[in-house]
Parts: C-alpha cells; sequence; structure tokens
C-alpha cells in the first residue's frame, strides 16, 4: 500500500518534472532527505542527482538552498526548474547588484523553493538564512570540498560550518567522484559522520570496452567504419587540429564527419551538435569540449584517438554512448607517445603529483591484464565478482596462474604499512630494499620485509598493477597516492578468493644503463617501439614490458 507521502513523490514527479518513474537510487535517496537526514549521494554524471534535492525541495516546507559551484551550470538548471513552473533562483557574484538585492528579497519574503548559490557568494546570504525556514541544503559536486581534488574549491571549506549554524536542516551532498577516500572527507568536512551514504552503480554492461595499440590509427579507425554503416559515433582527440585534420580525413574517405572545438563560434557548434542529435552528420571528431549536456541515445561508439587524462573523463566520455542500453562499442587507442605528452602537460602545474598519479592510472587501466570492465569499476570503488565478458580481455584473455600467494604478500605488506605508503615504498619493503628511506622510517623491522625478494621488482610492480585493476588495491590520490586495501583485499588475505594474475613477459632486452641524454632518449624510443610490437604479437591490446618507471630506474 502506499502512503500518501509516495503518492505526493510520485505525483511530483510527474507533474513536475515529466517522469514516470525514479532512475536507480533517486527514489532511496529521496526518501531519506525527506525524512530530514542528511545524505551522501555518488552516482555517474548524467545519473539523475538534480532530481534527488529538487524534489525533496518542493515536497518540503521551506526553501532548499543548494550550492554550485559553476555559474553555467546554476543559470542552466534555474531555468530549466522556472520553465517546469518551479520558483528558483541563483545568487552569484557574476550578477549587478539591483539583480542580487532583488532575489534576497525574494529570498527573505520566503518565495522562492530552491535558491542556488556560489560557494564564495554564500557569506552574503547568510544573514537572511537564519531567519528563514530553510528546507534542506545541496551541496552539488560535493568532491570539491576536498583539498587534494582536481576540482578543490576553497569555498567550499567554509560549508563546514552549515551543520553548526543550522544543526536542524538536513544535507545532502552529490558528487560523482566515488572513491572511499573522497567519501570519507566529504562526511568529515561537512560534519554528516551519520549521513547515509548511497552508491548508484557505475556499471554501463551494454558498453563493449576495447583498447588497442595506437599504431596506424587512421587505417584502423576506417577499418572500424566500415562495419558501421551510419551508425552516429564520436572520437575525441586531444587537440583542435587534429579533430579538423580526422575530420577531412573521413570525409575524404567517403564518411560524414564534423570536427567540434572550443575555437569554433558558439553558432558554429550549435549547428554542428543539431546535425548530429538530428542523425544529419553521424560522425563527430571533437575534443573533449564536446559533450557536456547532449542527450543523445543511439550513439552507438566511442573512439579515444588519444589517451584520456583520467578515469574520470574516459568514464564520462564512453558514457555518451549506449544510452538506449543497447549495445555500443567504446575503442581506445594507446600510445605511449601520448602519455608523454600528457605528463609534460601536467608537469609545473600546481597539482602535478595528483595529475600525474590519475594519468598513471589511465595508462595502467589501458595495460590491463585482467577484465577490464573489474578495473574500470574497482577505480570508483565498486566490485564486481565476475569477469564481464564484455571487453578485449575477457574475449582474448591472456595466460594466468594463480597468483594468490604473491597476492598475499603484497596485502599483507600493505597492511603493515598501515595503508601509509605508497607502491614504490610497499614494493621497496617486499623486495627487501636497503634504502634509507626504509631505513629511516625502521621498515626493516617488518614482517614482510623481503617477503618477495625472489620476484624483480619490474615484476612485482606489474603483478601490484594487476591487484589495483583488479580491485584488490586502491590508491589514494589525496595524500600523494598512498595504497589501501579495499574489501576484496581482506578476501585474498583470508583465503576466501584466489587471484589470478598474468605472466609477465620476461626482460626482453638487456638495456645497459646509459648516461647520455640523447642515447638514452633513443634507447627510449627503442623500448616503446619494443613494447607496442610485442603488444601487437601476443594480440594483446597493450602489453607492459617495461613500466615507465621501469625505464626510469634504468636510467639512474
Ligand atoms: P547528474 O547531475 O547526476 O549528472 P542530472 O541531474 O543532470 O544528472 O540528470 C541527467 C539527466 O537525467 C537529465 O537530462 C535529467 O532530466 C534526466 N533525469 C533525471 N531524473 C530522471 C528520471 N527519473 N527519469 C528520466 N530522466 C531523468
Ligand atoms: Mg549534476
Amino acid at each position: 500500500m502506499e502512503t500518501s507521502a509516495q503518492l505526493d513523490k510520485f505525483d511530483l514527479l510527474k507533474t513536475f518534472f515529466g517522469y514516470d518513474k525514479f532512475l536507480p537510487n533517486q527514489e532511496e535517496i529521496i526518501n531519506n532527505v525527506l525524512a530530514q537526514k542528511d545524505t551522501i549521494a555518488i552516482m555517474p554524471t548524467g545519473g539523475g542527482k538534480s532530481l534527488c534535492f529538487q524534489l525533496p525541495a518542493l515536497a518540503l516546507e521551506g526553501t532548499a538552498i543548494v550550492i554550485s559551484p559553476l555559474i553555467a551550470l546554476m543559470k542552466d538548471q534555474v531555468d530549466a526548474l522556472k520553465a517546469n513552473g518551479i520558483s528558483a533562483a541563483f545568487f552569484n557574484s557574476s550578477q549587478p547588484y539591483d539583480k542580487q538585492q532583488q532575489i534576497l528579497k525574494e529570498l527573505q519574503d520566503e518565495s522562492l523553493k530552491l535558491l542556488y548559490v556560489a560557494p564564495e557568494s554564500l557569506p552574503q546570504v547568510n544573514f537572511i538564512l537564519k531567519s528563514i525556514k530553510i528546507s534542506l541544503f545541496a551541496v552539488d559536486e560535493a568532491h570539491c570540498i576536498s583539498s587534494w581534488g582536481h576540482d578543490f574549491r576553497p569555498a567550499y571549506t567554509q560549508l563546514n560550518s552549515l551543520k553548526k549554524q543550522f544543526s536542524q536542516v538536513p544535507i545532502i551532498a552529490l558528487t560523482a567522484t566515488a572513491d572511499r577516500p573522497t567519501r570519507v572527507d566529504i562526511a568529515t568536512q561537512l560534519t554528516i559522520p551519520d549521513a547515509k551514504t548511497f552508491i548508484a552503480s557505475f556499471d554501463r554492461p551494454n558498453l563493449y570496452l576495447d583498447v588497442r595499440p595506437g599504431q596506424n590509427r587512421n587505417k584502423q579507425i576506417l577499418n572500424f567504419l566500415a562495419k558501421r554503416g551510419t551508425q552516429s559515433g564520436i572520437i575525441y582527440c586531444l587537440s583542435k587540429k587534429s579533430t579538423e585534420k580526422l575530420a577531412a580525413t573521413l570525409n575524404s574517405k567517403g564518411h560524414k564527419a564534423q570536427a567540434y572545438h572550443a575555437g569554433l563560434t558558439s553558432e558554429e557548434r550549435s549547428n554542428i551538435q543539431d546535425n548530429f542529435l538530428n542523425d544529419q552528420t553521424p560522425i563527430i571528431v571533437a575534443t573533449i569540449a564536446f559533450g557536456m549536456g547532449i542527450d543523445k541515445s543511439n550513439v552507438r561508439w566511442v573512439i579515444h584517438y588519444n589517451l584520456p587524462k583520467n578515469i574520470e573523463g574516459y568514464y564520462q566520455e564512453i558514457g555518451r554512448s549506449g544510452r538506449d542500453g543497447l549495445n555500443a562499442h567504446t575503442l581506445l587507442f594507446y600510445s605511449l607517445a601520448d602519455v608523454i605528452m600528457l605528463r609534460k602537460f601536467a608537469e609545473g602545474t600546481e597539482t602535478e603529483t595528483y595529475q600525474l598519479a590519475k594519468l598513471e592510472r589511465m595508462q595502467q587501466y589501458a595495460e590491463a591484464l585482467s577484465c577490464r570492465r573489474k578495473a574500470l569499476l574497482g577505480y570508483f570503488g565498486e566490485h564486481i565478482t565476475e569477469d564481464c565478458g564484455n571487453c578485449d580481455i575477457c574475449k582474448t584473455p591472456p595466460k594466468y596462474f594463480d597468483g594468490t600467494l604473491i597476492a598475499q604478500k603484497i596485502c599483507s605488506a600493505v597492511a603493515r604499512l598501515q595503508e601509509q605508503e605508497a607502491l614504490g615504498m610497499v614494493l621497496d619493503v617486499l623486495r627487501g630494499a636497503q634504502n634509507a628511506q626504509v631505513f629511516d622510517k625502521g621498515y626493516q623491522n617488518i614482517k614482510t620485509f623481503g617477503a618477495a625478494k625472489d620476484i624483480s621488482w619490474r615484476d612485482l610492480q606489474q603483478y601490484a598493477i594487476q591487484l589495483l585493476n583488479q580491485g584488490v588495491l586502491q590508491i589514494y590520490f589525496h595524500e600523494n597516492g598512498r595504497l589501501l586495501l579495499t574489501p576484496l583485499a581482506k578476501k585474498v588475505l583470508f583465503e576466501e578468493k584466489k587471484v589470478r594474475l598474468a605472466n609477465i613477459i620476461q626482460e626482453v632486452e638487456k638495456v645497459k644503463t646509459e648516461r647520455t641524454p640523447r642515447k638514452r632518449a633513443d634507447l627510449f624510443e627503442k623500448l616503446k617501439t619494443l613494447r607496442l610490437k610485442l603488444a601487437q604479437e601476443i594480440s594483446m591490446p597493450a602489453y607492459i614490458i617495461f613500466s615507465d618507471a621501469a625505464l626510469e630506474d634504468m636510467e639512474h
């Protein structure tokens, strides 16, 4: 039997938003907010987070205050709400004084159901908030509160006083960043330790995950398209220039493609978008500027011409295909040249360490030797037990051996180091390395010191990466990339779960230490080619022969 509150909820959904049913997790989240409890909602982009506070804002008495980081986003959402007959407004520093005064008055009069505020502008409305009825606080893009996040916004840290000032008002924090440390950070910073956390699945089982070496990409793409008729698809490139070049190539081969990037006028861009949406132009060759707010259900494939900067971006971009639930093919071209270029972009920036760690994780995904979906979902903190059967690795698996013992050694080293150390130190400890960093911390006395002496550094590193990709270990990017154990690691340690590891091709070529930079560069190129050649020979998407860390190792 449905209670009247439930009826209200469905009425509101239909009347104001025009939907018949909730998307996964929306209803549970909304129930928690309606019960005036604190909530953390983690959903992938496009998962429908906005509704989780907009609907309760309508159902509850008072005004909902929405903290949102982007002025453009705020305006879009408020426009959409108004179009649905909901009284909403936004307040930020881009508005003229008169407009601001008008909004403050509406707020004071309690005539708004929702007010969107930039975190920096919160102090300006705060004095009014104390005198009116507030239904809830929604903190959108809540990962901005985490000081190590790529989107860190200092003003978000002031939100830590909300709970103190308005202890009776429920808070809902929303984000698409799902790793455990971020979640914990959000709860701590907002002082909502008892918040109920909802994590929607990030899985998109209808997307085929495919990674191939990046040589002869254009030819590979033409082969790929030859079998796909006029299906809609998106090709993401890193630079404006390459979008135009590739679009021209495709057109010259009889495909209908248009380039899209931030260098075009907004009119040109909206024309191209419309053509794509109406199936006039089936293929868009774009920079990452393309896609935000594009809601096309029948995109059948997405190609990454270049390696994305991080897994979040990659996930978002492949997620634009197969929205109708039908099969879609996603193809990532992986080349070390891209890695080198992306590294250069990151170097010297304020968040260099963080960006490089994320890039390395992206690279590891591309080089995965076990189910890619496991790796992808594991990255977002979601752990599946079965291989997906819908990725290139599942289709052509490498040779595996029972690596449970090795996995246990690595996990127990991480545990004994109290999850405080990054991969390099964990490996040093396992290998029993006699260096100053190890001795300074007294690690030579812990129990796993030297436990994997018999395995080469390089192989051990590969195994650890495989454990990351299998969701046994996780990287805490927020603090210099220390390693964490996942629930799966505990199962491995307690013999409840076996681990398969892929064989590592032993050192193929003895590389001598080379001191001159030019020769080093030559060497690097040679190894790169070798690695890619091997990757193709064994018909694997990519295969680590020498990780770049190992390369650096050789250089010293
Ligand atoms: P997020 O903030 O999680 O990225 P949005 O709130 O912007 O996602 O919603 C993404 C899309 O899903 C929007 O187009 C929105 O209108 C749509 N949407 C939200 N809830 C529903 C629903 N219950 N049924 C159908 N579509 C929905
Ligand atoms: Mg959103």
